[in-house]
């Protein structure tokens, strides 16, 4: 009896010290409203080039005029609208060392037909064993350079999903230079001869980013960008008569909180800085909405980049807990616990460093160009059962849980909205 009255007084004093002001400005009806209008079936999984993600951009966009939001860059809307060719392979042949190798062990990106026969300007590149696939993966695929990659066997399960994902098709933004990347799973022997003929259907596609400003009362000029992915993978094939994708932690749950946060600091109404706030697109397809948005800004503007994405579950540390991709590279992490200290709430360093979480969100996009650049999570991303299928919905999901995240965010951010820190840059 005296443990259980103990326990209750210091989970009233915890609360009570939670920072009040989020709690009383974010709260978990409003989250819960939010999340079920994103996740839900009407939205269709929320997939590329289809009406459901449509759905959702307009329903943002309505969030962001009702809260006041500005434009970006004074364009007048909060669509930023970019185009991506779409690349849907009709015909694939590739010899290696005059050897076929079978098409489930290729991932090829590309932006049209293409025919290499030993050509000179075609990069020949290995993704080693005990290194780092997506680093290695998206730099080469931002080099926008011809090459064949041969991609370690140690990579296998990752190189599998990622192939899955790319199933109906590649994108890559619109760009007149014709270009080729094929990744070649398996521990070949070194590549001395090649014959590669890939042929397509190309189409170029209009996405937009949704983004919305509060401008900095007194130091506009530097930014921090709040942020999510609002597209998801769409229909799948069905489970039990389901077949919808919803996405609800993935990325539903980020988009709700770009949303509150864009809510609370709209009520506060006192941020020394810009804050911007951004629902991306074609995340899932190779984070091409935050890679178009990487060359509209001046990175030396932004001095953090907040991102969030699958925060809609309990952490492996337990409730009131998230933790930070890519804590070590800046002090951006140790600010965010700094101004959170006297709560029940604590930011971690991701604890799942061998997924390559880093660059597995948006937030890889800006930190390549120097922007302290996390993301935040509470994905118990080992044991996910629900991740990336037809199951990720708001029921598996606790909006207890979400609303604290979110609240935690909002009083970590504390000190770089209004300028008093500055997290180092990102190497
Ligand atoms: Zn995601």
């Amino acid at each position: 009896m005296k443990k259980h009255l103990l326990t209750v007084i210091v989970s009233a004093i915890s609360l009570q010290s939670f920072s009040q002001t989020a709690s009383r400005l974010i709260k978990e009806k409003d989250v819960e409203n939010i999340i079920n209008v994103l996740a839900a079936d009407s939205m269709e999984g929320r997939g590329i080039f289809t009406p459901g993600i449509e759905k959702a951009a307009r329903y943002i966009e309505n969030s962001f005029k009702t809260t006041g939001l500005e434009s970006f860059s004074g364009s007048g809307s909060f669509r930023q609208n970019f185009s991506v060719t779409k690349s849907v392979p009709l015909a694939v042949e590739v010899n290696i060392n005059n050897v076929r190798v079978p098409v489930e062990n290729c991932i090829i990106i590309s932006n049209g037909t293409f025919k290499w026969n030993n050509d000179k300007d075609v990069q020949v590149l290995k993704i080693k064993p005990g290194g780092a696939f997506l680093e290695s993966y998206l730099s080469i695929l931002r080099s926008g350079k011809n090459a064949i990659v041969q991609v370690d066997e140690q990579y296998r399960d990752y190189f599998n999903h990622l192939r899955k994902t790319l199933a109906n098709g590649c994108i890559t933004l619109k760009n007149n230079n014709p270009s080729g990347q094929v990744f070649i799973l398996g521990n070949a022997a070194e590549i001395t001869s090649f014959e590669i003929s890939y042929q397509d259907k190309t189409q170029e596609i209009a996405l937009s980013n949704i983004i919305g400003v509060i401008p900095g009362k007194t130091r506009p000029k530097e930014c921090v960008i709040f942020s999510g992915h609002y597209d998801h993978l769409g229909i799948l094939p069905p489970v039990k008569g389901d077949s919808i994708a919803n996405g609800a932690d993935d990325d539903a749950s980020g988009i709700t909180g770009v949303i509150s946060l864009a809510k609370y600091y709209k009520k506060l109404n006192n941020n020394a800085r810009t804050l911007i706030f951004i629902a991306f697109t074609a995340e899932e397809l190779g984070e091409w909405g935050s890679q178009y948005l990487s060359t509209q800004l001046d990175p030396d503007k932004i001095v953090a980049m907040i991102n969030m994405e699958l925060i809609g579950s309990d952490s492996k540390f337990g409730p009131n807990n998230a933790f930070i991709t890519g804590f070590e590279r800046s002090d951006f992490g140790a600010i965010m616990q700094k101004n959170i200290k006297d709560t029940s709430f604590q930011f971690h360093p991701d604890p799942y460093v061998k997924f390559e979480l880093f660059y597995r969100s948006d937030n890889a996009s800006l930190a390549r160009l120097g922007v302290p650049a996390h993301t935040i999570s509470t994905a118990p991303i080992d044991k996910d059962q629900f991740y990336h299928t037809v199951k990720d919905e708001v029921k598996t999901l606790d909006l207890k849980s979400l609303t604290a995240t979110i609240q935690a965010i909002a009083t970590g951010a504390g000190s770089l909205v209004s300028g008093r820190d500055t997290p180092t840059r990102i190497k």
